[in-house]
């Protein structure tokens, strides 16, 4: 059976509409067809300054929101990334392949470094993406769901997977990026040029999936659009409404098309309050699932540790061809 992995990171209470649709949604269609890798990178999350208490709870809210959505750990192996010490231990190995200046030509880090200035950033955040390709490699996978902000780490993994397997042995499979068309990226709603972000995004513009769905209501009603009437799909120039309606169209499983047409002589008044309808009945059984797992923290913490076990199988096997080819010498 062909491998799938992938990764959420634990940098905020709730995922948004983006992670979900741009990448979780996939992830449980996968599952089914793939032997699955999904984890929780707590490793990344503390590339940014961090709380540390919140961390612990945002680490299992993510793992309880992935079993809620449909995420079943006795067929996927659910983890976190710092139960699996082969990650770091990847990641360093990696360092020493990856250039300089190639990594950084990484727009997300170019992005977040200059939001936060040069002396705020650390060089964790720099070497973000080389952790990320450590990750993937680790296990081999074929397919890697992301959505279409991860593309440039996803050609870095690929680069290092091949230059590994030049300078040394044949040892990583190269993977390809799984990004679906239409909901790849998902807009904040105050700034529709912008992709929705845990960490990047005035609260404003995110919809958390466990936010009260009046509050959410409320953001919908105060998105960006324009200071035309037409309800039409048009991302290039009108990036708001047409986001809306990418969001409305992936919650209902009615096309673009049919939403379109049934807002002939409708305003975008109905577009904001059709589409928080949508989102409610969305995500009110969500949370609930959510909250449910969350009431038995022993439980949803020996899920994961179990995940962490199956994930150190294949991990370790992993490292230990790599620890040998680049002459490290084998414990005995
Ligand atoms: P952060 O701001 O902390 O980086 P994030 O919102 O970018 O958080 P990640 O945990 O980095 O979320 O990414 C998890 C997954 O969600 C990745 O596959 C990423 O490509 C996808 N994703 C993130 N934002 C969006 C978005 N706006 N639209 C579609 N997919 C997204
Ligand atoms: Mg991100």
């Amino acid at each position: 059976r062909q491998r799938v992995l992938s990764g959420i990171q634990p940098t905020a209470d709730s995922f948004h509409l983006g992670n979900y649709l741009g990448a979780v949604r996939q992830w449980v269609a996968l599952q089914d067809d793939y032997d699955a890798f999904y984890f929780i990178p707590d490793l990344h999350a503390i590339t940014v300054p961090q709380d540390p208490k919140a961390l612990r709870h945002r680490t299992r809210i993510a793992a309880a929101q992935l079993l809620a959505v449909g995420i079943d750990p006795k067929r996927s192996t659910l983890f976190v990334q710092s139960q699996v010490p082969e990650h770091a231990q990847l990641a360093w190995v990696l360092n020493c392949i990856t250039g300089f200046g190639e990594a950084g030509r990484m727009t997300q880090f170019k992005d977040k470094s200059a939001k936060q200035g040069r002396d705020q950033t650390s060089v964790g955040l720099f070497t973000y993406p080389v952790l990320q390709a450590a990750d993937i490699l680790l296990y081999r996978p074929n397919l890697v769901p992301v959505g279409e902000d991860q593309r440039q780490h996803l050609e870095l993994t690929r680069d290092l997977a091949q230059r590994f397997n030049t300078r040394f042995k044949k040892t990583f499979v190269v993977p390809d990026a799984h990004i679906i068309k239409g909901t790849a990226k998902i807009y904040d709603l105050q700034e529709p040029a912008s992709k929705m972000s845990k960490s990047g995004s005035n609260p404003a513009g995110i919809v958390n999936l466990l936010d009260d769905p009046k509050v959410t209501a409320k953001k919908l009603r105060s998105a960006v659009t324009d200071n035309e009437r037409d309800i039409v799909f048009d991302p290039a120039n009108k990036p708001g409404v047409s986001n809306l309606l990418v969001i409305q169209s992936a919650l209902s499983d009615r096309s673009i098309e049919d939403l379109v047409a049934g807002y002939q002589g409708k305003g975008y008044g109905d577009l904001k309050s059709d589409t928080a309808d949508v989102l409610t009945e969305f995500v009110t059984p969500l949370k609930a699932s959510v909250d449910g797992y969350m009431s038995d923290i022993p439980e949803l913490d020996r899920v994961l540790a179990d995940g962490a076990d199956r994930a150190r199988e294949v991990a370790s096997r992993t490292l230990a061809q790599v620890y040998d080819r680049v002459g490290f010498l084998a414990p005995l």
